[in-house]
């Protein structure tokens, strides 16, 4: 009997970003679909000529760490020695006002053993992406290629195609935006009615050298402290604890954004000015503080930075025919709930949903993808913002009541995160094709049956 010919698998594809979700998909993807498709080609297109050196120090959960080392990328941290980020085994809350323990966020489990061995680490945002593009140059059928942006897509006769800003253009099977809040790949293609949005928020940050703060630390790896005017969080950076990173998350007015972003070209006049006013900016909301050590780094002078908080409200469309959306290009969540996590998770649950779905049309790939993970990420989502609200400015005897229910949901909700830090990506249970003949990888096969 004459069998209808099943759909090619994709073999060329392009991801755009070469960020927290970008190059964990590629990785992902080489992991799931190489043993099927040995030819696979695959691009990642990266708007910035190197590497962004700006962001900060980020804190991976426990999910976020058992997801790299699943790709490779936290043996490759480790390698790099102290820059490789700080074990952090719970995330301590305080009364900036009072210097009281509001309660902690833990990443150990009740035998003080981690989640499958994952704690916490925060870890300079550059040093994760060179851990992530080290792993990704050694795969044979990856490629990065930088200060390539994107400026929109569309589908011509069955091919993805993107074009570039400087006038050129790229095809692929499949085209995966992986480029972030704001997202061309979303606002230009799949979703243009959905730009960022600004939360309110912004954090304003700074890197210091721990023996500079001579006070007794409040915390052992990370503390965020409340007050009025927001939240300052304190955390060491790096293994051998020498760096401390503070990040002052606050209210602050959208016109005045525009006036307080350090770009490429400003004069050193301009750009001393802007990280004066940035660093009275805080010293104005935190040099009140019961706790010595928070007194102390806002005095700090040091490189402070401002970065605005937008987000990419849920409801959106992920999808059409041959280029999705993953991580924050779909989804930018208020950075609370380890909204990388949900980068990896995207990447991992993706590459395995396509391998699986390997000779399925993109829109069932698609689909299964969108039902498998849309739940999740708006429940997060929730819980972000709610945690994002905190940030706002209150008066005192709100602030007195914000931080009595801080405590007790901490404590209501411990089972919860408990829970989310157990998560895993490549044991979540994808289901059968429709027809019946289960492509399942081997890969994934090996893993979800323990062999
Ligand atoms: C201030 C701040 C602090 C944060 N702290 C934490 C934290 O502690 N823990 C945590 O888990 N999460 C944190 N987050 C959130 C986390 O950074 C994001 O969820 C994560 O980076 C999302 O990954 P992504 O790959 O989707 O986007 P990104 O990491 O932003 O990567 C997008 C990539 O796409 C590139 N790009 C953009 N546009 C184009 C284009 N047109 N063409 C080509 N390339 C393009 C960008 O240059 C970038 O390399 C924080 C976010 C912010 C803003």
């Amino acid at each position: 009997m004459l069998q209808p010919d099943p759909t090619q698998p994709p073999r060329d594809i392009i991801i755009v970003g070469a960020g927290l979700a970008g190059v964990p998909c590629a990785l992902s993807l080489c992991r799931e679909l190489t043993p099927y498709v040995p030819d696979l080609k695959i691009r990642i297109i990266e708007r910035n000529e190197v590497l962004s050196t700006s962001g900060g120090a980020i804190n991976l959960s426990p999910v976020a760490q058992r997801h790299l080392a699943y790709l490779g990328v936290l043996d490759e941290l480790n390698r790099m020695g102290t820059e490789g980020g700080a074990d952090v085994d719970e995330i301590e809350l305080f009364s900036s006002r009072s210097g009281r323990s509001l309660g902690h966020l833990d990443f150990n489990d009740q035998e003080g053993n981690g989640y499958g061995g994952y704690r916490g680490r925060r870890v300079m945002r550059i040093v994760l992406l060179m851990a992530m593009v080290n792993v990704a140059e050694r795969a044979r059928n990856i490629e990065v290629a930088y200060g390539k942006k994107v400026i929109s897509g569309e589908e011509v006769n069955d091919k993805a195609v993107i074009r570039f800003e400087d006038g050129s253009m790229d095809t692929a099977d499949l085209v995966i935006g992986c480029d972030g809040v704001h997202s061309a790949t979303r606002t230009h293609w799949v979703d243009p009615d959905r730009p960022s949005e600004y939360t309110g928020i912004s954090f304003i940050q700074a890197v210091v050298d721990a023996e500079n703060i001579t006070s007794h630390k409040n915390f052992r790896a990370t503390s965020v402290n409340f007050s009025q005017h927001g939240a300052l969080l304190m955390s060491y950076c790096d293994r051998d604890r020498q760096e401390i990173f503070a990040s002052a998350m606050m209210e602050f007015n959208k016109d005045a954004l525009q006036h307080f972003q350090i770009t490429r070209g400003q004069s050193w006049a301009t750009k001393t000015h802007i990280q004066t006013v940035l660093h009275e900016t805080v010293m104005k909301r935190f040099k009140n503080s019961a706790i010595p050590c928070v007194r102390e780094m806002v005095h700090k002078d040091a490189d402070w930075m401002l970065y605005p908080i937008y987000q990419v409200p849920p409801g959106g469309q992920w999808h059409m025919s041959r280029v999705v959306l993953l991580g924050d290009a779909a989804h930018a969540m208020p950075p609370w709930y380890s909204s990388s996590s949900f980068a990896l998770d995207d990447a991992i649950c993706f590459s395995r949903v396509l391998a699986r779905y390997r000779l399925e049309p993109l829109d069932v790939v698609f689909d299964i993808y969108d039902r498998l993970r849309r739940e999740t990420v708006n429940r997060a989502f929730k819980e972000s913002s709610r945690m994002c609200s905190l940030m706002k400015e209150t008066g005192l005897l709100e602030e007195w009541s914000r931080e009595r229910k801080t405590s007790s949901r901490l404590r209501k909700h411990r089972n919860d995160y408990q829970n989310a830090w157990k998560f895993d990506a490549t044991k979540v249970a994808i289901p059968k094709p429709a027809q019946g003949q289960d492509l399942m990888t081997l890969h994934s096969f090996l893993e979800d049956y323990a062999i």
